[in-house]
């Protein structure tokens, strides 16, 4: 699957592959082996832990489900996602623009709108993949901070978020996974 087409993916279910929002940390270890343990999260998000795979960085909450996904792309290194056919991380070029983006999200009939509360700086596109999930694309109007004006915003960050589970009252310990 190509780069574009893995973005909008993300616009439309809320991840890449297995590896979407609602999706349990076994089904995602089972499908893409042991992903990186970043450590635990404070309060108010107790018992919830944050991993990597690839360059895709997501929280699982205490019940062990995908909570919220994030891809940063304002570097210009290669960008590791996981195929969602293979299940391999392969790498990207990471540079991606708001006209390929959106026409990409466009190509498969999601539907996207433009966040109006985002800085001058900031151009920002909303999803809603499902009830209760929202995926966010946001591109920099600039080249670096104070770098030139650009024609076409560059991408440099995705995210998806579940905004509808609550978990349950009881914390589990969350055994080590990888
Ligand atoms: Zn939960």
């Amino acid at each position: 699957m190509a780069l574009l087409e893995m973005m909008a993916e993300v616009g439309a279910t809320g991840g890449i592959g297995v590896l979407r929002c609602g999706t349990s940390l076994a089904d995602v270890v089972a499908a893409l082996g042991p992903a990186e343990d970043l450590g635990g999260l404070d309060e108010p998000r107790q018992g919830s832990h944050r991993f990597s795979c690839g360059d895709v960085e997501f929280i699982v909450c205490r019940c062990r489900l995908v909570s919220t996904i994030s891809i940063s792309t304002w570097h210009d290194s290669p960008l590791a996602l996981p195929s969602p056919e293979s299940h391999a991380v392969v790498s990207f070029p990471s540079r991606m623009t708001f006209q390929q983006v959106t026409s990409a999200l466009d190509a498969i009939g999601c539907r996207w709108w433009l966040d109006t509360r985002v800085p001058d700086t900031q151009r920002t596109v909303l999803t809603e993949p499902s009830a209760g999930t929202w995926s966010s694309f946001t591109f920099s109007t600039t080249d670096g901070g104070d770098g030139p004006v650009l024609d076409d915003p560059r991408l440099y960050k995705v995210n998806a978020w579940d905004v509808a589970h609550e978990c349950a009252t009881v914390p589990e310990p969350l055994p080590h996974v990888g």
